[in-house]
């Protein structure tokens, strides 16, 4: 590999979402920039990955299901700005919320086109399977939304989003049917544990500024394609380079600044160092980093979150009658049908945060998983294959009071940098907060280059 001049290369270290928008943003700035990857494959958590189909052929699915939002924003523009058709690669859906339960179904909930936030009145107005006090409670929160004094005392005092709930008189009926799994499907934290203010920031951000904030995005290719492969593209063509499978193993700092990085005993020189890692692997570089101590004890305070999804191959006739269903009260959480993806037939059921479900060996769980869909779909056939990927440490805890430990992207030493969904950007861990702490951090950095 080439070892360019110190002084005009910015070395980011790890290609998830995060490393992927700062390369793509100082590339566009100008800036000449090196990604190391330790992985074969860029993308991080949200990469795609081979599993052997039912027939023996290789099927692409993704490490786990992801689904985005129109509120992400710095997602839409970045993949319009390395060439992705975004109409052709997202299928866009008004937010459609279609809650199963193994009793019968519980609630349908639709956002008419309408401007924000009037989509959303309507939308409870409209929902099927509430009652009257239902509605008048989720209008009662829907009116705290819009105003500024819950996000300013949330910042002051964090609560926990049941508290909220509570604060609201918000029905039995509309939490387990409605707010309980939207809170796990967006912060990935139960709902007695997870930050009342971050998720009222992304509910601000979805349903009050444009209707079309709220809606679902499907990718529908597997995520490797949607963004990663065309953000190597982009980054090589504007003369950046990207190295897979070389794992950064330490960090040269002298005096307060970073020199450069240890691949292997082969030490790669910069004076610019993005660290774009998970938490877990940020902490294992930056260890006994005098400078960086109290970074360390930081981020060694937040914990994680599992996700596990299970993929479930039928024939083909096999479709649920939306591209996402919800159900309430089984080990199911989320169905997503593949078929919109090219690959019918194939469901995607996802399960958030911890339970039950990580006891079971893989097996077992499968087999619960094609039962409670047996019992929802009882017209489809037999499922051919399962195969059940559990990510353990997916996300950051949304846990009450976190973003007060979220770091910024600069850190105490000269010219090392962080980015990745766990910094401070008042997002859950997703792929927005990833791709926004990046595109920060690139500008940050451009603005210290020019100023100096
Ligand atoms: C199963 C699952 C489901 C999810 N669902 C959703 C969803 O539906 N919607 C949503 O918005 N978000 C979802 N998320 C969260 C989202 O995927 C993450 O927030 C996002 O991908 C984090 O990106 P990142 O770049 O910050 O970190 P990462 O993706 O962790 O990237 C860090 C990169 O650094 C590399 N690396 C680590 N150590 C080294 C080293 N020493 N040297 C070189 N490279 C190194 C890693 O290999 C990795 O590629 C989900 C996550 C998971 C796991």
């Amino acid at each position: 590999m080439t070892k360019t001049s110190p002084t005009e290369n910015v070395l980011i270290v790890g290609g998830g979402w995060a490393g992927l928008a700062t390369a793509i943003k100082l590339s566009s700035m100008g800036h000449s920039v090196t990604l190391l990857e330790s992985a074969r494959q860029t993308g991080g958590r949200a990469r795609r990955m081979a599993i052997e189909s039912h027939d023996g052929h290789s099927l692409a699915v993704d490490n786990g299901q992801h689904l985005l939002i129109g509120a992400y924003h710095t997602i839409l523009e970045l993949l319009d700005e390395v060439g992705v058709n975004v109409e052709q690669n997202l299928l866009r859906r008004p937010l459609t919320l279609c809650m199963h339960s193994l009793q019968g179904q519980s609630l349908l909930l639709k956002t008419p086109r309408l401007p924000a936030p009037l989509h959303l009145l309507f939308a409870l107005l409209g929902a099927c399977g509430l009652k009257t006090g239902d509605r008048l409670a989720a209008l009662r929160f829907a009116r705290a939304l819009r105003g500024k004094k819950l996000s300013a005392e949330l910042e002051h005092r964090d609560i926990s989003v049941a508290r909220l709930l509570q604060q609201y008189k918000q029905t039995a009926r509309l939490i387990t049917a409605f707010w309980e799994p939207l809170c796990l499907a967006v912060m990935n934290t139960p709902l007695h544990e997870a930050s009342a203010a971050i998720f009222l920031h992304v509910l601000q951000d979805a349903f009050l500024e444009h209707r079309a904030d709220a809606d679902l995005l499907f990718p529908q290719t597997d995520l490797g394609a949607l963004f990663p492969d065309p953000a190597i593209r982009y980054i090589e063509q504007q003369g950046g380079h990207v190295h897979l499978g070389m794992r950064v193993s330490s960090l040269k700092i002298e005096q307060g600044k970073i020199h450069g990085v240890y691949v292997d005993d082969a030490l790669i020189r910069s004076q610019k160092v993005v660290l774009a890692t998970s938490i877990p692997a940020s902490l294992a570089l930056i260890r006994e980093q005098y400078a960086l101590g109290a970074l360390q004890t930081q981020l060694a305070q937040f914990q994680f979150e599992p996700v596990t999804t299970v993929y479930l191959q039928y024939p083909a006739g096999a479709q649920l009658p939306q591209p996402m269903q919800g159900l309430v009260d089984g080990m199911t959480q989320w169905m997503f049908d593949r078929r919109y993806m090219n690959q019918p037939g194939l469901i995607a059921v996802v399960i958030s945060s911890r339970g039950p479900h990580m006891d079971l060996p893989k097996e077992q769980l499968g087999d619960r998983i094609a039962d409670e869909l047996a019992r929802l779909f009882p017209h489809w056939p037999a499922s051919l294959s399962r195969f059940v990927i559990r990510e353990k440490r997916a996300t950051f805890s949304s846990q009450i009071g976190v973003n007060a430990l979220r770091p910024e992207n600069q850190t105490p030493v000269e010219g090392l940098w962080l980015a990745g969904d766990y910094t401070n950007n008042g997002y859950p861990a997703t792929l927005e907060g990833a791709v926004r702490s990046g595109v920060q951090c690139a500008n940050l950095i451009h603005q210290t280059t020019i100023n100096s």
